[in-house]
């Protein structure tokens, strides 16, 4: 063994994953992960800034950990992932005590750029976009998977949707598709280490272009032994093709939940904001997929407060979220990310205005997700345990297909294995049951 190493990981899915990757990659190289600061011998940042906070959290964290570089010199500090790409060797030069500047697409020079560091402890940043992502390729090792029966498989990286407000395209680069025969080798690769739940990742999973189409895929790893469950974030509302709705009605193991960001109710901010659609488009498609499976449960992510939003344009997004009665909503107020075209309009709707925009949408919001759960109450679902319950050590939690969170009286032993359970109470943003036949 060569030392120790902590990887704090910013933002979505897809960071998580990397960081999974990145501990695998430096597990080989002889490096173990470790929680505790003070023995960690290597410790990384893997950034996001899509939104403003994370970004400024970021920038917070270095700071203080300076501090355990002036404890210990030989400590190796690393910035990766989208504010590595964004800021590169400015982070250097800005802060001389970082050591290493990894970019989305090259993470999968850690080892080599440690192993550089230790050599000549001359700090290095790489930021280039590539043709293909090696990163994509690589698969966690077993004890890196948590839970052990959720496997996250990356089948696509970048964006080519350039919406005004958003920094991805800049920082994850265009739409990179991995080909389909390692998508499934790794699919049935991880099936074998006894993952039963896949999760597809990609910015804009469902434009995903590697040899067969997204649907052909959901398909083909619809077929592979062992997986009991699929599901995939993110989608973009104009690639949800007839051939993927039907995917809802015709494949048993994909789930019936969708993440599909609206982001605005309001034609005209939906415009301004380069989406692609209208709300009678997003409202047809949820129409259609409600058609292909009726128990179809669906989440999203909205914000108010894009420049120009008048209280007209909110209450379109407002009369969106009635008509779907989404089960989840991640709503966020509008905040100019720098390099964005967005970013170029005055941010003229104040922030008093904005927090109460978003107080309205998520009040009522609160309300539809309990109407929801409450619907549920009686019926008898699925769920595939995922751990030991933080309430109490006699109580397990699962998801539903839905992707609801259900607390029940069961052993540990269940963990990963699905049964069937009976609801009988709705929470505010899960279920309480008993398991059935019990
Ligand atoms: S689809 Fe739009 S919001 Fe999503 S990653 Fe691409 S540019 Fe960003």
């Amino acid at each position: 063994m060569k030392g120790f190493v902590k990887i704090f990981t910013y933002g979505c899915q897809m960071n998580d994953l990397d960081t999974q990757k990145m501990y695998s990659m430096l597990y080989e190289a002889g490096w173990h992960p470790t929680e505790d600061l003070d023995q960690a011998d290597i410790i990384f940042l893997n950034t996001c800034s899509v939104r403003q906070k994370p970004y400024e959290k970021v920038l917070s964290n270095l700071g203080r950990l300076k501090y355990y570089k002036e404890r210990k010199p030989n400590l190796i500090l690393g910035v990766t992932g989208c504010v590595a790409q964004q800021e590169g060797k400015d982070i250097i030069e800005k802060l001389p005590f970082v050591d290493i500047v990894l970019g989305t697409h090259q993470l999968h020079k850690l080892p080599e750029m440690i192993q550089k560091i230790l050599a000549s402890r001359a700090p290095v940043a790489e930021t280039r976009f590539e043709e293909c992502i090696p990163l994509m390729d690589v698969i966690p090792a077993k004890r890196f998977l948590d839970p052990a029966h959720r496997a996250y498989i990356n089948i696509m990286q970048g964006c080519n949707n350039y919406c005004s407000y958003c920094i991805v395209p800049y920082v994850r680069g265009k739409e990179i598709s991995r080909n389909y025969k390692d998508v499934l080798n790794e699919a049935k690769t991880l099936a074998d280490m006894g993952a039963k739940e896949i999760f597809l990742l990609g910015q804009n999973v469902n434009s995903y272009s590697g040899g067969i189409t997204f649907a052909d895929l959901l398909k083909r790893i619809n077929d592979v032994e062992g997986v009991e469950r699929i599901r995939f974030t993110t989608s973009h509302p104009k690639d949800m093709s007839d051939e993927l709705i039907g995917c809802f009605a015709n494949l048993e193991k994909l789930c019936n939940n969708l993440h599909l960001p609206f982001q605005a109710g309001s034609d005209r901010v939906l415009e301004a904001m380069n989406r692609g659609y209208t709300q009678a488009d997003y409202l047809r498609l949820i129409e259609k997929l409600r058609k292909a499976q009726p128990d179809m449960a669906f989440s999203a992510d909205v914000m108010v407060g894009f420049p120009t939003e008048t209280e007209s344009d909110f209450m379109d997004t407002m009369h969106l979220i009635e008509q779907v009665r989404f089960d989840v909503l991640f709503s966020f107020k509008y905040s100019p990310r720098p390099g964005t075209r967005a970013a170029l309009i005055p941010d003229d709707v104040t922030k008093q205005e904005k927090e109460r925009r978003l107080a309205i949408l998520q009040t009522r919001q609160r309300q539809i997700t309990i109407e929801n759960n409450r619907m549920r109450v009686g019926k008898i679902f699925d769920v595939m345990v995922d751990g030991i319950s933080k309430r109490s050590k006699d109580a397990v939690f699962g998801r539903t297909t839905h992707s609801v969170i259900v607390n029940f009286k069961g052993p540990q032993d269940l963990i990963g294995k699905t049964v069937k359970v009976k609801i009988e109470r709705a929470n505010p943003n899960s279920l309480t049951g008993v398991q059935d036949g019990l």
